[in-house]
């Protein structure tokens, strides 16, 4: 089976005033995230490992900051455009892991929620995607609070797998 793999990294800076998207979901509080489309740091750090994974460029080139087509954009939607791009190529996803760095929210009463959303934008089973929160230990700029970290990694499999 031809299985290939990606990773995506996002990033993102706190803005008073919630409610703070992530992974499709949005969470009470306090605080957004402050960026050029809604600034969901986890579908960003996916989308950018699904199209690693696939050789197809980054998410970056695929929606610029420069269009404003892409202000404020839905960031699930973004996530189908790129799925769309893998599976005009003859991938499909098999699993997602995510990972968020971040001092607050915390993300454990919210997994359920962002699981189901991003398996349901993918295409692909609750169980196969998986989302994890870590704080940075107070840290650098994670642990003073100045914005949010997410890895990703996704795997896929080509059309001869
Ligand atoms: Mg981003």
């Amino acid at each position: 089976m031809s299985v290939r793999t990606g990773i995506g990294y996002d990033s993102h800076r706190y803005a008073p005033g919630g409610p703070m998207r992530l992974g499709g979901v949005d969470i009470p509080g306090d605080l957004r995230l402050s960026g050029h489309s809604d600034a969901d740091a986890i579908c960003h750090a996916v989308t950018d490992a699904l199209l690693g994974a696939a050789s197809l460029g980054d998410i970056g080139s695929m929606f610029p900051d420069t269009d404003v087509a892409n202000r404020g954009r839905d960031s699930i939607e973004m996530l189908g455009l790129a799925l769309d791009r893998l599976r005009d190529r003859g991938f499909r996803v098999v699993h997602i892991d995510a990972t968020v760095i971040a001092e607050r929210p915390k993300i454990g009463p919210h997994r359920d929620a962002i699981r189901a959303r991003l398996a349901a934008a993918l295409g692909i089973a609750v169980d196969a995607v998986s989302v994890k929160g870590k704080t940075n230990e107070g840290m650098g700029w994670v642990g003073r609070g100045e914005g949010l970290a997410c890895i990703a990694v996704a795997t896929v499999a080509g059309r001869d797998g």
